[in-house]
C-alpha cells in the first residue's frame, strides 16, 4: 500500500555503481551508470525505499523545523520584505502575530520554530495561490497544481506537466519579488528552459523583471536561501 517513490533527478555518468542521494530539501537523486535501464533503477529504488523514506523524512523535518539560526529575543524575521524583531514576553498566548514586532511568550520558545514554519506556510499558501491566479488569468496560462514546499535551495519550480511549487520562505521577500517568482515559474509553462525566448516572455509579463531579479540576487541570501542556477530554478 505504500506509494512509489518519485525520482526527482537521474544523473548518468561513467560510474560503475548506483548512488542514491536525498537532497537537503528532501528530493531523491539517483547517480547511475550510463547503461543501467530505468527498470533496473526503479528496482534499486524500491529495494532501498525504507532507507530513502527515512532520509526524506529526516530532511523534511530538519528543513521545516530547524531554522539556520537561533531563535531568541531580538531575532529578526522577514515577512513581505519587512523585518520584525522577536520580543519575548513573560506570558500571553502562544500565537504568531506580526504587527510592529513579533511577540511570543518565553514558554513558547521551544515550539517557536515549529510555529513560525507553520505560520509562514499558511501565509505562503494564501499569497502564492492568489498571485499565481492573478497572473495566470491575466496571461491565459493554465497550471496543473500548486504546492508549497520547505525548500531552502530554490524559490520555485515548474514541472514538465506544469505543476508549480514554491517554497514558503518566499513570503519573507517583498511582494514585487514574490510576483517575479510567480511570473518566472508561469513563464516556464510556455518555455521549459532559460532561453532568449523564455526571458522575452518574462519581460512581456513583467517589464521590470530585471530590477526584481537583481534584488533577489543581492538580498536572496538574507532570506536563508541560496540561489542556484539549475534549469527551472531561479538564477
Ligand atoms: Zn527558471
Amino acid at each position: 500500500m505504500s506509494d512509489a517513490l518519485v525520482i526527482d533527478r537521474i544523473v548518468r555518468s561513467r560510474r560503475k555503481t548506483v548512488a542514491l542521494l536525498v537532497t537537503p530539501d528532501g528530493r531523491l537523486e539517483v547517480r547511475a551508470p550510463q547503461r543501467l535501464s530505468r527498470g533496473q533503477i526503479d528496482a534499486i529504488v524500491a529495494e532501498k525505499s525504507a532507507w530513502i523514506r527515512k532520509n526524506m523524512e529526516r530532511a523534511r523535518h530538519s528543513a521545516e523545523f530547524a531554522p539556520a539560526r537561533e531563535i531568541s529575543e531580538g531575532s529578526r524575521f522577514w515577512f513581505l520584505g519587512r523585518i520584525y524583531p522577536l520580543h519575548l514576553s513573560g506570558n500571553g498566548v502562544a500565537r504568531i502575530h506580526f504587527s510592529t514586532d513579533l511577540t511570543l511568550p518565553v514558554k513558547a520558545l521551544p515550539k517557536a520554530a515549529d510555529m513560525l514554519a507553520g505560520w509562514y506556510k499558511n501565509q505562503a499558501r494564501k499569497i502564492l495561490t492568489e498571485q499565481t491566479e492573478v497572473y495566470a488569468r491575466q496571461f491565459g496560462l493554465k497550471y496543473r497544481s500548486l504546492r508549497i514546499t520547505s525548500a531552502r535551495t530554490r524559490w520555485g519550480s515548474c514541472s514538465q506537466l506544469n505543476a508549480l511549487s514554491f517554497t514558503w520562505r518566499l513570503v519573507m521577500a517583498p511582494m514585487e519579488i514574490i510576483d517575479y517568482i510567480v511570473v518566472h515559474e508561469l513563464a516556464h509553462i510556455m518555455e521549459k528552459n532559460h532561453s532568449r525566448a523564455y526571458w522575452n516572455q518574462v519581460e512581456r509579463m513583467l517589464p521590470d523583471y530585471r530590477t526584481r531579479r537583481k534584488w533577489l540576487k543581492t538580498n536572496g541570501r538574507l532570506l536563508d536561501l541560496s540561489i542556484d542556477a539549475d534549469e527551472s530554478r531561479i538564477r
